[in-house]
């Protein structure tokens, strides 16, 4: 049976359950806050350089889920960017996440074993790491910590990484060879055109509004329609009922240069706690250019990346994984259940995780598919399935 169904977000999660959903034979109705889709994946071309701009930071798509890969590319072609990053502390440059070459390049070991002995002799005996710095002394040592984690971390989440989830770090690997991909996953890549060309064809044929507040008129949406998949944020929802669900903003200072490559590469990290941005990226490292191209061009485009707190009126970007805002999220939860099937909560901010975007394709298509089984949606019941 066909179904009327609101989704409030144009981002991945929206533009994913939109897709499904009306390709299964559902009337599907998209409203969106922002002047485009995307979400935080949003990209846009800038000719002055030449290249696609990442508006909310980089977005590296990467996916280890053959199911999701496939999937992904019904709808865009991807390019053979491979993260590959390098970090700045003081005058010195290094490779990174931690790998064989460097190791060679703060211990000067040069095989696998060398490195293996190096580590063996910096780590430090924390049998049960509690968190986040500890986990760091316990696996990697102070050197590479206070080189690579301690600055970086407490500019990203403005407290002290004793304060913090191991969680959150775990995500990066460790290697004793001198493979440098950011990732594990088998596939990587950025869509060809950017995001935008994929948002464009996700949500070809579906009637999408832009500049709608769904939270201003929500009565009216939710009388409207037989299903409601809310992407927003969950707190948002109710009025902020239980308090504010913490987040980490992000403050961005875009620079169109006059040179043809700024850094030489996409990503650089500064990690040190006295520089106040994170990393600077160049847009057109992205979009792996033809041959030659970033040696004759004419400018090129650079963003910094500032973290900031997410106060009221800041995008929220992150999720603060601290015991307290799992608590209050629980709380939230609880409310978004008993509105279940009607109005269901999905995505980032929605579910309060920091899901990288191959899993949040993942929840929205196991949502997707419980919906098309007639099954309840209880919000719990929605793991990534990768
Ligand atoms: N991190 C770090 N140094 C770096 C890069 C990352 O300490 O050079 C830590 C930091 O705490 C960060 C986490 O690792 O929040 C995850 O990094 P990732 O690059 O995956 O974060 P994202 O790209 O999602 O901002």
């Amino acid at each position: 049976m066909s179904s009327r169904i609101l989704i409030v977000g144009a981002g991945l999660y929206g533009a994913t359950c939109a897709r499904e959903l009306h390709d299964a034979g559902h009337r599907v109705h998209v409203i969106e806050q922002r002047a485009q889709p995307g979400g935080n994946c949003a990209t846009r071309y800038v000719p002055e350089a030449d290249c696609h701009e990442h508006l909310h930071g980089a977005h590296i798509f990467h996916t280890d889920s053959e199911r999701i890969w496939s999937w992904v590319n019904r709808f865009a072609r991807f390019n053979a960017y491979v993260n590959r990053v390098k970090v700045r502390h003081g005058d010195g440059l290094y490779s990174f996440p931690i790998n064989l070459f460097t190791l060679y390049q703060v211990f000067g070991a040069r095989t696998p074993d060398e490195a293996r002995a190096a580590l063996a002799r910096e780590r430090q005996p924390i049998a049960e790491p509690a968190n986040l710095e500890e986990h760091c002394l316990a696996t990697v040592g102070p050197t590479l910590y206070r080189l690579f984690i301690e600055g970086y971390t407490r500019k990203q989440w403005g407290c002290h990484p004793s304060e913090l989830p191991a969680e959150i770090i775990k995500r990066i690997p460790v290697r004793l060879d001198f493979n440098d991909n950011y990732f594990n996953d088998r596939w990587q890549g950025i869509p060809i055109g950017g995001y935008a060309a994929l948002f464009d064809r996700l949500l070809a044929g579906i009637r999408v509004d832009f500049g709608v507040d769904f939270l201003r008129d929500r009565a009216h949406w939710l009388a409207r329609y037989d299903q409601v998949i809310y992407t927003g944020p969950i707190d948002a929802f109710f009025d902020h009922a239980h308090g504010r669900l913490e987040y980490r903003s992000l403050r961005f200072e875009r620079e169109l240069l006059p040179v043809a490559d700024f850094q030489g590469n996409a990503v650089v990290n500064y990690t040190e706690a006295a520089v106040p941005y994170t990393r600077i990226i160049e847009h057109r490292h992205f979009d792996l250019p033809s041959p030659g191209r970033n040696e004759r061009a004419s400018h090129t485009l650079i963003t910094r990346e500032y973290p900031a707190a997410g106060d009221a009126g800041a995008e929220p970007y992150y999720p603060v994984a601290t015991a307290a805002n799992r608590a209050r999220f629980e709380r939230y939860r609880a409310l978004a259940d008993a509105l279940a099937p009607q109005v269901h909560f999905g995505g980032r901010l929605a579910e309060y995780r920091y899901y990288d975007m191959h899993q949040v394709i993942g929840a929205a298509l196991a949502h997707v598919q419980r919906t098309l089984q007639g099954q309840c949606h209880r919000t719990d019941a929605l793991t990534p399935s990768a």
